[in-house]
């Protein structure tokens, strides 16, 4: 079976900084790859040429059979094959959160009014919120507000789904709540990548992990390689973030 991610040789510059440098890697259908490095070493701007919020000056990607990277790509299909997930929520406040969740759905799938209902039951369910469907956003804690925000991205039904810090800004009692649904979304077999400074996280829960330095992978492979770099950048990141 192809992968359902496959990068080559990407690189990338804003201006003269050069910030992805022949980033290659591949992601197999279900496994979950946890992207960490410090602070400005291109952990998003990789997330996000994938979901072509940033184009790439150099090299290939190929995403659930789109070429990203191609001229004639159908930008709908790619949204609707890729859910992405940011540290902000971005709810829309004068919605309730089954509304917020019914949006894209009826705007970009057409989906039915009445299955649209359905299928935000559905994913509130996922994320242990069907409760809340009727509130608005701002009766629900941060961490639940993610949990929606990561419901509304389920809702498109995709096939790959991309996460970048997701719990950056909550605290730590609101982090476990959505790191749960992340890891029962893993459990349940959806292929991730995810952008995390949660070592424990991603030591637990995700198949690979790719230390990203200076805009290069510069280490790739299970999450053992946490316990044992193979390069100084990343043994002093692993342990810097004890
Ligand atoms: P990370 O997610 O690992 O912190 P980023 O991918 O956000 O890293 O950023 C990598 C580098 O690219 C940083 O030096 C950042 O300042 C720069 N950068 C990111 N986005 C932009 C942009 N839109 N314009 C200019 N520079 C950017
Ligand atoms: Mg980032």
């Amino acid at each position: 079976m192809s992968p359902i991610v496959e990068i080559e040789n990407i690189s990338k510059c804003f201006g003269t900084t050069r910030v992805l440098e022949g980033v290659s890697f591949t992601v197999k259908k279900g496994a979950v790859v946890a992207i960490i490095g410090q602070s400005g070493s291109g952990k998003s701007t990789a997330l996000r040429c994938i979901d072509r919020l940033e184009t790439v000056d150099q090299g290939r990607i190929r995403v659930c059979g789109h070429e990203v990277t191609a001229p004639g790509l159908d930008l709908h299909q790619l949204r609707r094959d890729v859910g992405i997930v940011f540290q902000s929520y971005n709810l829309f406040p004068h919605l309730t959160v089954q509304e917020n969740i019914m949006l894209a759905p009826r705007l970009v799938q057409k989906v039915a009014k009445g299955e649209a209902r359905e299928r935000a039951l559905a994913v509130l369910n996922q994320v242990g919120l069907a409760e809340k469907a009727d509130c608005y956003p701002s009766q629900l804690s941060g961490g639940q507000q993610q949990r929606v925000a990561i419901a509304r991205s389920l809702a498109m039904q995709p096939q790959l789904m991309l996460f970048d810090e997701v719990t950056s800004a909550l605290d730590p009692q609101l982090t476990g709540e959505v790191l749960r649904v992340m890891e029962k979304l893993a459990a349940d077999g959806m292929t991730m990548i995810l952008v995390t400074h949660e070592m424990a996280f991603a030591r637990k829960v995700a198949d690979e992990v790719i230390f990203m330095h200076k805009g290069r992978v510069w280490e790739h492979g299970p999450a053992s390689i946490l316990d044992a770099p193979a390069t100084t950048e990343l043994r002093d990141f692993v342990g810097n973030g004890l």
